[in-house]
């Protein structure tokens, strides 16, 4: 069937549709255990973005588990394709001209690896969520870690399955010795200049 997929040669570029927008589109994707400040962090940068009127939209678990993905258990290899489609979804919204916010634990290298591939390199900013699995388990928002410890829960990150942390994210974020202000600051620092369009 491949080879009966023909492109249509559409008038409007990715370029056009960011200087309609007045701002460069890219992803900027968290890794980090459950509970690290993916999703917490993520919320007041976009709410930054917004302020300076940067066209933005955010996936996470909520919005993609219990949609598009809806089929996908936690297994490694159902892991894998849950970060491919995220990925390929990414791609096509940072191609609509968007700012997207991804928010998801990600533990495999290969598989953050791959949206890179997916999005290319130029588009991709890694910020690594880091928060210790014991602070992570103390605050336990959503009551996963207790029902991991009691087994209820299996292939549970940071517990029963593992988290590969990257060696060189963009942004690396010690929640343990960071507020969110200062975690939305820093990244707001690293992200300002990629906003800004070529002359
Ligand atoms: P994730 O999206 O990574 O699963 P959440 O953002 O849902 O994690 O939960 C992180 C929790 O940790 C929130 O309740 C948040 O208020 C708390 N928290 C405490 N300190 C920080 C910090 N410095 N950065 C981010 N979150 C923090």
């Amino acid at each position: 069937m491949k080879e009966n997929i023909i492109p249509h040669n559409y008038q409007i570029s990715k370029k056009d549709r960011q200087n309609n927008n007045k701002h460069n589109s890219f992803l900027i994707w968290f890794t980090g255990l459950s509970g690290s400040g993916k999703s917490t962090i993520a919320n007041v940068v976009e709410q930054q973005l917004y302020k300076l009127g940067i066209k933005t939209y955010t996936l996470d678990g909520d919005n993609i588990r219990k949609g598009i993905n809806k089929d996908l258990t936690f297994d490694p290899e159902d892991r894998t394709e849950n970060i491919r489609r995220i990925a390929e979804i990414s791609n096509l919204i940072v191609d609509s001209g968007l700012v997207v916010l991804a928010a998801f634990v990600s533990p495999y290298k290969k598989d953050r690896e791959n949206i890179k591939n997916i999005v290319k390199d130029v588009n991709f900013v890694e910020v690594y969520v880091n928060t210790s699995v014991e602070e992570c388990e103390r605050r336990d928002v959503k009551g996963l870690y207790k029902k991991a410890r009691a087994g209820e829960i299996k292939n549970m990150t940071g517990i029963s399955a593992p988290y590969e942390a990257p060696e060189n994210p963009e942004i690396e974020i010690k929640t343990e010795e960071k507020t969110v202000e200062e975690a939305v600051h820093d990244i707001m620092n690293y992200i300002k200049p990629k906003l800004k369009l070529e002359q």
